[in-house]
């Protein structure tokens, strides 16, 4: 047994080991799911939020730091109560990206991301998002996905 196995079998919750990711799209990872995934799809939509992103809120360089090996987690259930209100998607920090199986809320959580590693204040009541295009950029993701959900069907 190696050092590092020993470790992550005294503190796995620290070190994120145990089985492999589901899927791995270069960036984010699909650590875990409630439901089968198409992995075609998943790194297609890390590609299309990518490109997004990358397209006037982030670069390259900050894209691959902050979202490099960061955990996404579909939940079997279509949405859930967050704060009073249904939710389509949740960034639980620090175990990662929360998703429903049609997986549109991924660019949303991740402008949530970006704004934590930006320490930018207000991210939680989505201050300022109109005007810095993330609703408009959201919007347009979820017109690329429709129809193509990360989900192929019950586990
Ligand atoms: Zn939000």
């Amino acid at each position: 047994m190696t050092t590092s196995r020993r470790l992550c079998l005294l503190i796995p919750a620290l070190l994120a080991c145990g089985s492999p990711p589901l899927c791995d799209s270069g960036t984010l990872v699909l650590a875990s799911s409630e439901v089968q995934i198409s992995c075609e799809e998943f790194s297609n939509h890390v590609g299309i939020a990518r490109v997004l992103m990358l397209a006037g809120h982030s670069d390259g360089e900050e894209f691959n730091a902050v979202f490099g090996g960061m955990s996404v987690h579909v939940l079997a259930a279509d949405a859930w109560a967050v704060n009073g209100g249904p939710a389509y998607g949740q960034f639980v920090w620090p175990h990662g990206i929360y998703l429903n199986p049609s997986g549109r809320a991924l660019l949303h959580e991740m402008f949530h991301v970006l704004d934590v590693s930006r320490l930018r204040l207000g991210t939680a009541s989505h201050d300022g998002w109109t005007e810095l295009g993330y609703h408009a950029a959201q919007a347009q993701f979820e017109r690329s996905v429709i129809g193509r959900p990360l989900a192929l069907g019950p586990r």
